[in-house]
């Protein structure tokens, strides 16, 4: 027998065999202080998750995604694709904020806050735990022959996951369309709406794979973000780590033995009861170090407390730690990488809280018709425009007129109503006329700025261009 390590875990995954079939996992049930905190997070996130759609603020849905109308609303602020450089911005400030904690907290934000870990070991798993029973019993039921018991677990299980996969499509798709539009179509019945029920069903589908077939494999395989742990972590990272210094002593890890002096025989505190690797949901040992399955999930930290516990010797054997605290007993500092993005994150938010600020509410365009020459009337040049008055604010916007001011002898005439009325939220658009004395044009294309107004009060100057003849050069 070889006495090498196993060095397997660096070229292979437990969740595909040697044939390249898949492995299931059935992962321990987790018990222990970060389980129990992991859950009050979860509940936090998945009611947050669930109540945004339906939650109104100033009558504005608090999150919207709905991107075939292109509205969007954050925290209940519309935003417009005229503001999609603020967006641009708050995705890259995203981005750098996460890799940020990615280098300094590691993968905190998987095991914690990712939707997909929520839902997975917060919601799917633990219905698995109440039909199918703990780790050994499901592994009994996976490999017992389909009899009456089999056949309605898996029945009872499958059910209640479609179910749950059609609540998540339903919110999924609340936040595409909108709740109120939801909801008015889930009153006028699914074959008023046949279109949306497919859509519906075909997410249903999705969450449902994922959900029931898929699993840890989104975390290992498909989630960019797992794949970028790579070249983010470093030695001062701090991830679910495993004491191997401790665990492993002079002469390596050893089953527990009562009475026994481990340390005067040289062993680790590491007992080899493999209970970390059984609780763990992407099934690696994390004896082997970090790896990319690891999602910092910390079921393993309360499973091996526990043990440590058991075996009178002291918890933290696994713990949040990095590897120079682990080697070096370096305490956790700010390295001059993270002082890097920490400065290039402060000019993102910076400029973004400025963009925010500067912000208007209204935002007016007013754009010469395509492929519209202008019209001689006279001893007046005339030119066609339409115009898009959009109303970021809450409030209804009554009573908007446009004048032209430079130059001032220009007349505007807005074809049908003179005044312009737009709905909270809301654009309003049309066409107008702008006249302007032949003698006062400075060239075949000037520059003219229109003022956009609400009674008295200028609310917006635009400025547009005005053709006219070329003997005007
Ligand atoms: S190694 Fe530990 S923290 Fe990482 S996924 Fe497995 S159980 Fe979770
Ligand atoms: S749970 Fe702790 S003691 Fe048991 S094998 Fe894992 S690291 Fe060693």
């Amino acid at each position: 027998m070889s006495n090498l390590p196993d060095e397997s875990f660096r070229d292979t995954i437990a969740t595909i065999d040697k044939e390249g079939k898949r492995n299931f996992i059935f992962p321990k049930k987790p018990v222990g202080k970060f389980y129990d905190k992991r859950k009050l997070v979860s509940y936090v996130l998945l009611i947050f998750l669930i109540a945004s759609p339906f939650i109104k603020i100033n009558g504005n849905q608090f999150l919207l995604f709905n991107v075939l109308e292109r509205r969007f609303n954050i925290f209940g602020f519309p935003f417009w694709p005229q503001d999609f450089y603020l967006f641009v911005v708050m995705m890259i400030a995203g981005v750098v904020g996460l890799t940020l904690f990615t280098v300094a907290f590691g993968r905190i934000f998987c095991g914690w806050f990712c939707p997909q870990t929520i839902f997975m070991e917060m919601v799917f798993r633990r219905i698995e735990y109440w039909i199918d029973g703990d780790r050994g019993a499901q592994i009994k039921l996976n490999n017992q022959e389909w009899n009456a018991e089999k056949i309605r677990k898996r029945l009872l299980k499958w059910f209640i996951f479609f179910l749950i996969s059609f609540g998540i499509a339903n919110v999924f798709l609340a936040y595409l369309i909108g709740s109120d539009t939801l909801i008015q179509m889930v009153e006028e019945g699914p074959l008023s709406n046949l279109s949306t029920l497919i859509a519906l069903l075909l997410f249903t589908g999705v969450f449902y794979f994922v959900f029931t077939w898929f699993r840890e494999q989104v975390c290992i395989i498909a989630c960019p973000y797992g794949r970028l742990q790579g070249v983010l972590l470093d030695n001062k990272t701090i991830v679910v780590a495993y004491d191997h210094v401790r665990g492993e002593g002079d002469k390596g890890r050893a089953k527990f033995k009562k009475n026994e002096d481990r340390q005067s025989a040289g062993w680790g505190d590491c007992i080899d009861c493999h209970q970390c690797v059984n609780v763990c949901p992407t099934a690696i040992d994390i004896r082997n170090g970090t790896q990319l399955e690891c999602v910092n999930c910390t079921a393993c930290i309360d499973e091996c407390d526990s043990m440590m516990e058991k075996v009178g010797l002291p918890k933290g054997l696994i713990r949040y730690a990095s590897e120079d605290e682990i080697v070096k007993k370096e305490k956790f500092k700010i390295t001059t990488r993270m002082k890097g993005y920490i400065a290039v994150l402060s000019i993102l938010l910076i400029l973004m809280f400025s963009m925010i600020l500067l912000r208007t509410d209204v935002d007016t365009t007013i754009l010469r018709l395509p492929g519209q020459l202008y019209e001689e009337k006279g001893k007046n040049i005339s030119n066609v425009y339409t115009f898009k008055v959009i109303n970021k604010s809450t409030e209804a916007l009554e009573h908007i007129t446009f004048k032209v001011v430079n130059p001032k002898q220009g007349i505007l005439k807005l074809v049908g109503n003179q005044e312009i009325h737009v709905k909270k939220a809301d654009l309003a658009q049309g066409t107008l006329f702008v006249e302007i004395p032949a003698a006062l044009l400075e060239s075949d294309n000037t520059k003219i700025n229109i003022e956009v107004r609400q009674g008295n009060k200028v609310i917006e100057t635009v400025t547009t261009n005005f053709l006219g003849p070329r003997a005007f050069n």
